[in-house]
């Protein structure tokens, strides 16, 4: 027996938990044990020969250049790929990075996208009105229920994109009948799986194609840096996605991905207590007078909790409640609030509250703000760290004074 027999050895017979920690890490000749910070933009060759096998990628693993290659991004793709299941990983300069590069890289002229209509701001806006810009067209389609998007599928649909649960609404898509639907057709799928964390959900085990994370999310969790990621199979992350991030730029920095590996190692750890905790507040304010409804995705009051039971472990960190008074009432409540923060970001250590029809999705008209349920009322919570004994009393507080 040896330590070179030992099968942990192998980082794919380590559970996630585990990756979390170690996963992707290189040590340098210091033998450091946390992750070395790498700042720097380029580097230099033994050889003139060197230089030329590596630039015609004949060296695996080597650096030419901090654009599209750092020893400590390496490690943050690396230990999302494993952490999610997949073959290789990209990281990308913001979550808005990360999305725009899993589109724009996937369509050409003529191309059409079928996404889902509850989208993320940013992500809407690539779909609805950057990408047509280029020739490539978009239906939006009401995500719920898949036979949309299998009746707005065209010879020409080269991607679909859907988010679930959708922000703010926490509404789902059934992201297996979707890839079905997707595959049929010759498109590829993207799940935008920001909401649901790659904790509780595994969209490439359901069929998709690409995954996107937000890393300004739950991945820091903290508040600190912004950063984005596509995982997928190795064909489409190193062809593809890492061209397009190459030759367009939108790079992680490294300092950025150093700190990002640190929010990992304790993400399982938040994401758990943060999910305990909404739970609780969704619980402790189903039955209070003043909110007309609570939308969790494993609340069996949920429109679509057989599937959201089917399809993720649990049902996240985020919340959302339609307050009884509309948009007078919303802001009543978050304005007595003296814990949880008025903030638009999610899958802080802090529980943040936020009243889409005026920040995220003020940009939208009216008639389809209603359509994705982002009614005057409507408040989204991302629950945080904090006890959830003194989050519920703080809404408690905040509802008494609607
Ligand atoms: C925040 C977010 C994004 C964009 O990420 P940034 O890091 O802010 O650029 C995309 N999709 C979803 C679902 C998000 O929550």
């Amino acid at each position: 027996m040896s330590k070179q027999n030992n099968p942990l050895r192998d980082p794919k017979n380590r559970s996630a938990a585990t990756q979390m920690v170690h996963g992707g890490n290189n040590r340098t000749e210091f033998h450091e044990t946390s992750e070395a910070l790498f700042l720097n933009s380029g580097y230099s060759y033994p050889s003139s020969e060197h230089a030329e096998l590596l630039f015609q990628n004949k060296i695996p693993g080597g650096h030419n250049y901090s654009r599209f290659a750092n020893p400590t991004v390496d490690v943050f793709q690396e230990r999302m790929a494993l952490i999610e299941g997949a073959e290789a990983g990209r990281a990308f300069a913001s979550g808005m990075a990360a999305v725009t590069n899993a589109v724009m890289s996937q369509v050409r002229a003529g191309d059409h996208i079928v996404a889902a209509q509850a989208l993320f701001g940013g992500c809407r806006y690539v779909v609805e009105d950057y990408a047509p810009r280029f020739g490539v067209s978009s239906t939006l389609v009401d995500g719920r229920d898949p036979e949309n998007f299998a009746r707005a599928m065209q010879p020409n649909t080269r991607l679909v994109f859907v988010e679930t649960p959708t922000n703010p609404t926490l509404e789902l898509v059934d992201i297996k009948a979707v890839a079905e639907i997707a595959h049929a057709h010759g498109a590829r799928l993207i799940v935008d799986n920001v909401f649901a964390t790659a904790l509780y959900q595994k969209p490439l085990e359901l069929g998709a194609d690409l995954v996107t994370y937000s890393a300004t999310k739950h991945i820091d969790g903290q508040g600190r840096v912004l950063g984005g990621v596509v995982l997928g199979s190795r064909e489409l992350i190193e062809g593809d996605i890492h061209t397009f991030l190459r030759q367009t730029g939108a790079t992680l920095s490294a300092f950025n991905a150093w700190v990002l590996l640190k929010g990992l190692e304790t993400y399982a750890l938040r994401i758990e207590r943060m999910t305990d905790s909404a739970e609780k507040v969704a619980a402790a304010l189903a039955s209070h007078p003043k909110v007309e409804r609570v939308i969790y995705p494993h609340d069996p009051n949920h429109p679509q909790c057989d599937l959201a039971r089917r399809q993720m472990s649990r049902g996240s960190t985020l919340l959302a409640i339609d307050v009884k008074g509309g948009q007078e009432g919303a802001f009543a409540l978050s304005d007595n609030l003296a814990v949880i923060l008025i903030s638009n970001n999610l899958g802080d250590a802090r529980s943040l509250i936020t009243h889409p029809r005026t920040t995220t999705h003020a940009r939208l008209t009216e008639e389809v703000r209603l359509e994705t349920g982002v009614t005057p009322g409507l408040l989204r919570l991302s629950i945080g760290l904090e006890d959830p004994d003194d989050l519920i009393a703080d809404l408690m507080y905040g509802l008494d004074q609607v």
